[in-house]
C-alpha cells in the first residue's frame, strides 16, 4: 500500500480556519460572505457539489467548488453488517493511501470510528492496523471527509432507522491520533465549531484514544477543548505492557496512569482505560487487582475501565480470554470500586471492529 504519489494532499476548505476560508474566496475574487455560505453546504448541508450549491452565481459556482473541495477521499469498498446498522466504508486517497472507517447505529445513537493515519507506528503486536507500519499521517480535511460523509448518509436516511445525526465521534479506526497532533485537533475544533463553521458536535461525545503519548497527552490536557481521553492500556505492569503496547519502554505505566490522572483534574472529564482481554496474556485475576490498585492510588472516581474481548487479527496466536475469566476480571474491578463496562465489539464479522482495520482489499 505504498503511496503512488509523494507529498501532502490537496489544500481543501476544511482545513482552513474560518478566517483563511473568507481570504480563500476573496482570493479567488469572490465576495468574503461566499465563505460562510460554502461553510454551510459543507458542514449543515454535507455537500461539496456545486450543483446543490444554488444560492451561488452561476457563472462561478463550478469553478469556486471544484478548488476549494478538491476530491480527497473516494470509497472503494464498503461492507454491512448488524442489518445494514454497521457500515465499513474502505477509503482511497489521492496517493491510493487506503484507510477506513465504521459506522454504527445503535437505537439512540450513532457512532462513527475515524481513521486518522494510514497505517499506524505504533506496532502492537494484537492489532492489526500495528501490523501495517506506518504509511502517513491523514490531513485535517481527509479526516474530517470521513466525518462529512457520515453525516450526509445519516442525514439522507442511507442507515435503517430514518435520518438521523451523528452523536459520537471516536478515534479509534487506523492510526495513533496523537502522532498526528496538529491535523487531529484541528479536526477536533470543525468538529465542535457551532454551524455553519462547524458539525456542532459536542466535545464530550468525542473520544480520542491513546497508547499514552505523555507528552501529546499533556498538551491535550491543556487545550481547554473537554474531549473524553481514552488510554489504550491493557496491562498494569510495565514488563508486559512493554510487550503489548511497546511505546510503554518509553512512558511507563505509572507516568502514563499520572499524565491520564492529569487529563480528569484539568477537563473534569473521566477518564476511559482500554482493556483488551488476551487469553492467558493480560487476563488474570491478579492483574485486575493491580489495575484497581494503581487506579486507586490516585483518588477516586476519576475514571472507568473498559475491557474488551480480543477481536481476532489475521496471523496472531493470540485469542479473547475465556467468557468465565472476563467475568472475574470485571468482577475484581469492580471489587475494587472502579466502574467497568465490557466494550462492545460491533463489527467483528465484518472486520470492523477494534483493531482489525487493516484496509485490505480482495484483489478483483
Ligand atoms: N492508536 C489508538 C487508537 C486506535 S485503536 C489506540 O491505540 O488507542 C482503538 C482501540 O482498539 C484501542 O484501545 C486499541 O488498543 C484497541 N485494539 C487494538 N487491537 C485490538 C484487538 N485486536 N481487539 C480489541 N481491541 C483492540
Amino acid at each position: 500500500m505504498a503511496p503512488k504519489r509523494r507529498g501532502k494532499p490537496p489544500k481543501h476548505f476544511a482545513d482552513l480556519t474560518p478566517e483563511e476560508r473568507v481570504a480563500s474566496v476573496v482570493e479567488l475574487g469572490e465576495k468574503p460572505f461566499r465563505a460562510k455560505q460554502l461553510a454551510a453546504h459543507y458542514f449543515t448541508h454535507f455537500t461539496s457539489d456545486p450543483a446543490e450549491m444554488t444560492d451561488l452565481p452561476k457563472a462561478t459556482r463550478e469553478s469556486l467548488a471544484t478548488t476549494m473541495f478538491p476530491p480527497l477521499i473516494r470509497p472503494t469498498k464498503r461492507m454491512e453488517a448488524d442489518g445494514g446498522t454497521t457500515v465499513k466504508t474502505l477509503w482511497h486517497l489521492f496517493d491510493d493511501a487506503k484507510v477506513e472507517s465504521v459506522l454504527m447505529r445503535y437505537p439512540n445513537r450513532t457512532t462513527l470510528c475515524v481513521s486518522s493515519q494510514a497505517g499506524c507506528g505504533m506496532a502492537c503486536p494484537f492489532c492489526a492496523t500495528g501490523q501495517l507500519g506506518l504509511t502517513r499521517n491523514l490531513s485535517t480535511a481527509e479526516i474530517l471527509e470521513q466525518v462529512r460523509a457520515a453525516f450526509r448518509s445519516l442525514d439522507r436516511g442511507e442507515i435503517p432507522g430514518g435520518p438521523a445525526r451523528l452523536n459520537n465521534l471516536v478515534f479509534m479506526g487506523m492510526g495513533e491520533p496523537l502522532a498526528n497532533y496538529k491535523a487531529v485537533i484541528e479536526t477536533v475544533r470543525a468538529l465542535v465549531a457551532p454551524s455553519p463553521q462547524g458539525l456542532g458536535m459536542s466535545a464530550r461525545n468525542i473520544t480520542v484514544s491513546t497508547v499514552g503519548l505523555v507528552p501529546a497527552m499533556r498538551r491535550l490536557t491543556d487545550e481547554g477543548i473537554p474531549v473524553t481521553l481514552a488510554l489504550s492500556l491493557h496491562a498494569p505492569d510495565d514488563d508486559l505492557r512493554s510487550e503489548l503496547v511497546p511505546i510503554n519502554t518509553r512512558w511507563s505505566v505509572d507516568e502514563t496512569l499520572d499524565t491520564a490522572r492529569r487529563y480528569f483534574e484539568v477537563t473534569g472529564r473521566r477518564v476511559s482505560i482500554e482493556y483488551a482481554l488476551i487469553k492467558d496474556m493480560n487476563d488474570h485475576a491478579w492483574r485486575a487487582d493491580l489495575l484497581g490498585e494503581k487506579l486507586n492510588a490516585r483518588g477516586r472516581g476519576w475514571v472507568h475501565v473498559n475491557p474488551i474481548p480480543l477481536n481476532p487479527t489475521p496471523g496472531s496466536i493470540w485469542t479473547a480470554s475465556e467468557r468465565s475469566v472476563e467475568d472475574e476480571f470485571v468482577a475484581r474491578l469492580r471489587g475494587h470500586g472502579i466502574p467497568t463496562t465490557i466494550r462492545d465489539t460491533r463489527g467483528s464479522d465484518i472486520d470492523g471492529a477494534c483493531g482489525q482495520l487493516a484496509a485490505e482489499e480482495d484483489d478483483e
